[in-house]
């Protein structure tokens, strides 16, 4: 993908009343837009949902309405996961214009922004991560002031979509504000959510019920469907940020969290993606169940996909402490960041920018880690 990476990221950033952390941008019109596009998309989700559980209450709903649920969940939990997240955020994998417009699409069916805005949102959370600048800490708020329990879980659920800051595309858009996929999803982010949340459930409830069951249908397996599964993406930034187990001591209260991960097909394995944020993979383990990783794999085999990033192997030394295994990583990313390339991304900002001619050593086998 041709994509010019040079002079994205500034070499100085001079903190300013509007740009008191680096790509963080305060006020102005981008976060009016930001909190009036947030609300829509929230109180049409929230509006749709009472309906789906007044429609349940007081009518007959049946298969037609649930699969549509249950179809549509798994299609944006892959689309969330694996386009917003894996590859659009921390390019974790490569694929062709007709994979990359596919991706974009089915993540954009989730109601969550376009892939230029989550993108760009989430790998500031990885530049900042618990930190000033972070626009989702349960911890800290945004003068870097510790927050209560409840509170902090409050914001890092749904309370830092209304805040009143943006992040810079220049520096966090790189490789994404000049991809023509990426710009066509953005454009077309209404049409999606539209064609999302009512025209495929009435198709569905056409195809398979008949006329009576379009209203449930677009309540239960449009809106309601949305709602539910936001909590889950929502839930990694709060729940999963707070409660859970650490494999590794990040610099951030990210967590392993198996209730998260089965509900988000993997990406509730944070800490393991904290650690290794461009890998493809969230689940390290064979019993960590990371249904999107299984999916890039098979993507993978068929050739729809290629360059697919693996965090090294971790075993248990003598002393129960995790280790990375002493023989190196053959293929993925141990060996792809040691190839000085344009798009290598550095780990030093958490995995998640490029960095023009970056030269990233993979990490030293045997690392102790907790
Ligand atoms: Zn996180
Ligand atoms: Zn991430």
């Amino acid at each position: 993908m041709a994509t010019a990476y040079s002079d994205i990221q500034p070499d100085k950033f001079e903190p300013s009343e509007t740009h008191p952390q680096h790509g963080v941008i305060i006020g102005g019109p981008a976060a009016r837009a930001k909190r009036i596009e947030y609300g829509i998309l929230l109180s049409t989700m929230v509006i749709g949902s009472l309906g789906a559980l007044y429609w349940t209450l007081t009518h007959a709903t049946g298969w037609v309405e649930w699969s549509a649920f249950l179809f549509g969940y798994v299609l944006i939990n892959m689309g969330v996961g694996i386009g917003y997240h894996r590859y659009f955020t921390h390019r974790s994998f490569e694929a062709g214009p007709k994979m990359r417009l596919a991706i974009g699409i089915m993540a954009q069916m989730a109601c969550q922004a376009s892939v230029l805005k989550w993108a760009a949102d989430h790998r500031r959370h990885h530049a900042f991560s618990d930190r000033v600048g972070d626009l989702h800490s349960p911890y800290i708020d945004g003068h870097g002031k510790k927050m209560s329990k409840w509170k902090g879980l409050g914001i890092a659920h749904f309370g830092w979509l209304f805040d009143n800051t943006t992040s810079d595309m220049k520096v966090y858009g790189k490789g994404l504000i000049d991809d023509p996929q990426v710009l066509w999803c953005h454009r077309h982010r209404w049409e999606i959510a539209i064609f999302s949340s009512i025209v495929l459930p009435a198709l569905w409830a056409l195809a398979f019920g008949g006329p009576e069951h379009i209203i449930g249908t677009i309540l239960i397996g449009g809106f309601f469907r949305n709602f539910f599964f936001l909590n889950f993406v929502m839930g990694v930034n709060s729940v999963g940020h707070v409660f859970g187990s650490q494999r590794f001591k990040t610099k951030d209260g990210s967590r392993n969290n198996w209730f998260m991960a089965w509900m988000t097909f993997g990406d509730g394995w944070h800490n393991n993606h904290h650690q290794h944020p461009r890998s493809a993979y969230a689940g390290l383990m064979w019993w960590e169940v990371d249904v999107n990783g299984y999916i890039i794999s098979l993507w993978e085999k068929i050739g729809l996909v290629w360059n697919v990033q693996r965090a090294p192997k971790y075993v248990r030394d003598a002393d129960g402490t995790w280790v990375q295994e002493k023989k190196p990583v053959t293929s993925g990313l141990a060996e792809s960041l040691e190839v000085e390339s344009p798009e290598s991304m550095s780990l030093d900002d958490g995995g998640i920018l490029f960095a023009k001619g970056a030269k990233t050593k993979a990490p030293k086998t045997n690392t102790k880690v907790a």
